[in-house]
């Protein structure tokens, strides 16, 4: 069971979750539990590193944005023994759970469950601080980058060979789309990892892109469902598994966005072999992740826009390197735009339906939207468009492939 920041946002919450655990520790069932810090208790802690130095040491930020998760642990462990139940916390080097030395968005190496399942003999309930772990040889604390919490309880899950991992969150299960952005966005009953997988990937915060990796690989069942139903009587949640599980397929199964990226655009580049690798190798050599790329002939034919975007953290590491190069790779200018957003279809329907695409080009045209970049893949699509049509955007797909549910 993994409990998320608004989930044990105070003591009271905290209360509340372990009435959840309670519930299934009743059922007969071994538990295990990760648990996030305080909600806003990591912004503030980040805040507080950039505060100290704008050039603040990753491992030490790591010291630093690990401890919320230890007070939540501690304060749960506390209050499930006042419900008369066996508990202990755990921080994440005790298990250990191990990764590499990425300060700030470490990896997972390896996770020993022994002390978690050994604790099950006297039914004592492991309350393991999620986020973070230890990178073995220097022997220091990292954090999983945000959101990680959702990665330590799945692979938590998988190294304990847990029947189930259930992710207790502020929503019911996911949804068609934000449920904070489309008002008529519907709970699915389920959805498929490679859905999941995507949806997260292009926007959907409601798990973590690398939760949903090792849930894939380990082949881990999970739910996500709410710590806000009533612990006597809870929903079903979200059920996210195999495609054989997934019964009835829909074309689109949701709408994401992520306004967590900027445009590049060079004109006039010399069209000639060898000019992609140009302007694409200097930036995967610092690093930045190229996602949306489009090249168009420029009318004199001797030329060539390319247009691509990256994170919007890396706009200013990416304009300046290719502004550095401008004389080697040779082009015009260079425009950029922060105030895109990219908004995507997901579904694995479309693996076998044509014309999905098209139809959602043209309803945004109906609308007055520009689209500036399009990418495909056999389950989704993207478009990148002005940040100001986002509401706008995600609110027309989601009508458009049926996705509404009651007002
Ligand atoms: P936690 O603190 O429990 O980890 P998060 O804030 O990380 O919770 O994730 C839950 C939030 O994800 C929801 O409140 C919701 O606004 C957002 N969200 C974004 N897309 C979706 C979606 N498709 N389905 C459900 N929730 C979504
Ligand atoms: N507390 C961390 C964060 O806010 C990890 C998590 O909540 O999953 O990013
Ligand atoms: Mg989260």
């Amino acid at each position: 069971m993994k409990f998320g920041g608004t989930s044990v946002a105070n003591v009271d919450r905290i209360r509340n979750a372990a009435r959840h655990v309670k519930r299934e520790i009743d059922a007969g069932h071994e538990v295990a539990v990760v648990v996030s810090a305080m909600s806003g208790k990591t912004n503030e802690l980040v805040g507080w590193c950039e505060e100290a130095s704008a050039t603040y040491d990753n491992s030490e930020y790591d010291a630093i944005v690990a401890s919320g998760e230890l007070v939540t642990a501690g304060l749960l462990a506390i209050v499930l023994k006042d419900l008369g139940l066996n508990a202990r916390s755990w921080q994440g080097w005790q298990i250990p759970l191990l990764t590499d030395d990425a300060h700030g968005s470490a990896r997972i190496a390896g996770i020993d469950g022994g002390k978690v399942i050994d604790g099950f003999a006297s039914r004592q309930i492991a309350v393991v601080a999620g986020f973070q772990g230890l990178h073995a040889r220097t022997g220091r604390v990292t954090t999983l980058g945000r959101g990680g919490s959702d990665t330590s309880a799945v692979a938590l899950a998988a190294a304990i060979q847990a029947d189930r991992c259930d992710i207790y969150t502020d929503v019911d299960g996911v949804y068609t789309s934000d449920p904070r952005i489309v008002h008529r966005a519907r709970r699915l009953d389920r959805v498929t990892f490679e859905e999941m997988l995507e949806m997260a990937s292009l926007g959907a915060k409601v798990l973590q892109v690398r939760s949903v990796e090792v849930a894939m690989v380990h082949k881990v069942k999970l739910v996500v469902r709410s710590s806000f139903d009533d612990p006597a009587d809870p929903k079903p949640g979200t059920l996210i598994g195999d495609e054989e599980d997934i019964l009835e397929q829909q074309v689109v199964t949701g709408i994401a966005f992520s306004r967590d990226e900027a445009q590049l655009t060079l004109r006039r580049v010399a069209d000639k072999p060898g000019v992609a690798a140009a302007i694409f190798m200097p930036l995967a050599e610092a690093n930045i992740n190229v996602d949306m790329i489009i090249q168009v002939v420029s009318d004199d034919t001797t030329t060539t826009d390319i247009t691509f975007t990256v994170p919007t953290a890396e706009y200013a590491r990416a304009k300046a390197i290719l502004e550095e190069r401008r004389a080697s790779i040779n082009y015009a200018t260079l425009q950029g735009a922060q105030d895109v957003v990219k908004v995507s279809a997901i579904g694995i329907g479309m693996r076998s339906h044509s014309g999905v695409a098209a139809k959602a080009f043209k309803a945004l045209s109906e609308k007055g939207i520009n689209i500036r970049a399009i990418t495909t893949s056999e389950i989704k699509f993207s478009v990148l468009i002005d940040e100001a049509y986002t509401e706008l955007a995600v609110r027309t797909l989601h009508s458009l492939y049926g996705l509404d549910g009651a007002a």
